[in-house]
C-alpha cells in the first residue's frame, strides 16, 4: 500500500495530527488529484473548537484545494489526466430539490463534503467526483488559485445573494479571504465600498484593493461607533452589509449601519449569537440573510474573474504540510492578511 501524509481531524476539541495514509484510487466518476496547493480556511478551527461538527470522525481536513489530475476512475477520460484543477467541495446527492436546483451546498444529505466530512486537502492526494474539478487557465498560478476554493466563491456567492447594484454603498466587516475576495467583487459591481477591521494592515490591504473608505472598528469608541461612521459617510447607511467576523459587537454594529431596506449578508461565525430587536428590522424594513459557501457554478463563475484579472486570492503566507499547526495558529491570532497557504512537496 502506497501512503501519503495527511492532517486528520479525530473529533471535536482535539488537535489535529499528521498521518500517513493510503494514497486515494478514483472510484466510477472520480478524479485523483495530486494536490499542490490548499488554503487554509477558519472552518479548521470551527471543526478544531467544535462550533462545526457535521458527525463523521477522522478525516482529512482542507477545502481549498488546487492541483492536477494525476488518474481517472471508469468513466472519466483519460484526457483530462495532467489537467490543472480546483475542486468543488460538495458533493451533493444529484437527486433531491436543491441538487436539481445546482444549490449543492443545502443538500441535506450530500454524498461527501471534502474536508467538512469527509477526506480533504491538507493531504498530497484526494479523490473526488471529477466533474467537481474545474479546469483552471495557465497563467493562473496553483498557489493563488487555491484560496479561491473557498474565500473566492463564499464571496462570490454572498455577493450574488446581495444583488449589488452600481452605486450602492457596500460595507465589508472583516478583511480576510473572504472580506479581500468581496471588496473585488463589489467594486467590480460598481458599489461604493467601506472596509472594517480593527487590524491596521487589513484596512492598508483594503485600500490597495480600492475600498472608497476604511474605517479602525477598534479605534471606534462607546460614542462613535463604527455604525455611526457608515451612517455619516454614506449619508444614511449601507446598502449592503458583509458581516465575515460574526462577533457579537460586529453584528450588532451591522444591523444599525443599515440603510432603510438595506440588505445583511451573514458569511462568518464564532461563539457569539445574534442579538436584535425585532423593531430594528421592522423600522428599516431590513433584509437579513445566510450564504453558505458556493454553488458549482459560481466557482466556474471565480476562475473566469481569476482568468480575466478581476479577483486575486491575496496569499500572505506559505507553509509546507508538516507545519500546519504554524498556519492555524497564525489564522487563529489573526495574524494572516488574506490567506495562509499549505504547499506540498514533490
Ligand atoms: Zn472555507
Ligand atoms: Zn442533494
Amino acid at each position: 500500500m502506497q501512503t501519503m501524509k495527511a492532517v486528520r481531524y479525530l473529533g471535536p476539541k482535539q488537535d489535529f495530527v499528521l498521518r500517513a495514509v493510503a494514497i486515494p484510487e478514483p472510484g466510477p466518476g472520480q478524479a485523483r488529484v495530486r494536490i499542490a496547493a490548499c488554503g487554509m480556511c477558519h472552518t479548521e478551527l470551527h471543526l478544531r473548537d467544535g462550533l462545526l461538527d457535521l458527525g463523521p470522525r477522522d478525516f482529512t481536513v482542507g477545502h481549498e484545494i488546487a492541483g492536477v489530475i494525476d488518474a481517472v476512475g471508469p468513466g472519466v477520460p483519460e484526457s483530462r489526466i495532467g489537467e490543472r484543477v480546483l475542486v468543488y467541495y460538495y458533493e451533493g446527492c444529484q437527486d433531491c430539490r436543491y441538487c436539481r436546483e445546482g444549490a449543492e451546498q443545502l443538500c441535506p444529505r450530500p454524498a461527501a463534503q471534502p474536508g467538512f466530512s469527509s477526506d480533504g486537502g491538507y493531504a498530497e492526494y484526494i479523490a473526488v467526483r471529477a466533474s467537481n474539478c474545474v479546469k483552471l487557465p495557465a497563467h493562473v498560478g496553483l498557489i493563488e488559485a487555491a484560496p479561491l476554493g473557498c474565500a473566492g466563491s463564499t464571496a462570490v456567492h454572498a455577493g450574488k445573494m446581495a444583488s449589488i447594484r452600481p452605486g450602492e454603498w457596500v460595507v465589508v466587516q472583516g478583511v480576510g479571504g473572504v472580506g479581500a475576495a468581496l471588496l473585488q467583487y463589489a467594486l467590480a459591481a460598481g458599489a461604493q465600498t467601506i472596509a472594517i477591521d480593527i487590524n491596521p494592515e487589513r484596512l492598508a490591504l483594503a485600500k490597495t484593493l480600492g475600498a472608497n473608505c476604511t474605517i479602525n472598528a477598534a479605534d471606534a469608541g462607546e460614542s462613535s461607533d463604527a455604525a455611526a461612521e457608515v451612517e455619516a459617510i454614506t449619508q444614511g447607511g449601507a446598502d449592503v452589509v458583509f458581516e465575515v467576523v460574526g462577533a457579537g459587537p460586529s453584528m450588532q454594529a451591522a444591523v444599525r449601519m443599515l440603510r432603510r431596506r438595506g440588505r445583511l449578508v451573514l458569511i462568518g461565525y464564532t461563539a457569539a449569537r445574534l442579538e436584535v430587536h425585532p423593531i430594528e428590522l421592522i423600522v428599516k424594513e431590513a433584509v437579513v440573510m445566510g450564504s453558505v459557501g458556493s454553488t458549482l457554478q459560481d466557482l466556474h463563475e471565480v476562475v473566469a474573474l481569476a482568468a480575466q484579472g478581476k479577483l486575486r486570492a491575496m496569499v500572505d503566507a506559505t507553509l509546507t504540510l508538516d507545519h500546519f499547526a504554524d498556519g492555524l495558529a497564525m489564522l487563529e491570532e489573526r495574524r494572516i492578511n488574506g490567506r495562509a497557504v499549505l504547499v506540498m512537496e514533490g
